[in-house]
């Protein structure tokens, strides 16, 4: 289970290895991703709050990236933030997320990006329920979710 150091320490120091990586440019990005989600997830844009898909969907299943099928989330750790926002409180696996600092709009806080493919998630906060206390806010547009296998 990851904690709040460990976010910061892999936004220090650096992210775990994918096991695999998927990158296209820019072009292809705008080809394959809906408008919508190419703002949230290839210009790090927001959503906004409570209009979005996912925010009070607790289907089970697992969430994978928009941009390249990864797994990132599972619905059992899925929970009602109060935010607008999907939220998690620990991604699919220590390597499906990455982590980033974000010091834009006069804040600093942890972006939570797509390890494999690079695409901006959402961020992290260390405000979500106990024992990992962890809250990954997570935009709608980033996710598709799927049924388990
Ligand atoms: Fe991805």
């Amino acid at each position: 289970m990851l904690q709040w150091t460990d976010i910061v320490r892999y936004a220090k120091y650096g992210n775990p290895e994918p096991d695999r990586r998927v990158e296209r440019t820019d072009a292809g990005w705008q080809e394959i991703l809906t408008p919508g989600q190419y703002r949230v997830m290839r210009q790090k844009g927001t959503e906004p709050p409570y209009r979005n898909l996912y925010c009070r969907s607790y289907e089970p299943g697992r969430y994978v990236c928009a941009g390249c099928g990864s797994d990132l989330f599972n619905s059992t750790e899925k929970y009602h933030a109060i935010s607008g926002w999907p939220s998690f409180t620990q991604p699919a696996g220590k390597a499906a997320v990455k982590y980033a600092f974000d010091d834009s709009h006069g804040m600093t806080r942890i972006e939570a990006l797509c390890n494999v493919c690079d695409s901006h998630l959402g961020h992290v906060f260390p405000d979500g329920p106990e024992p990992a206390g962890l809250r990954y806010c997570i935009n709608s547009q980033s996710l598709r979710r799927v049924d388990n296998r």
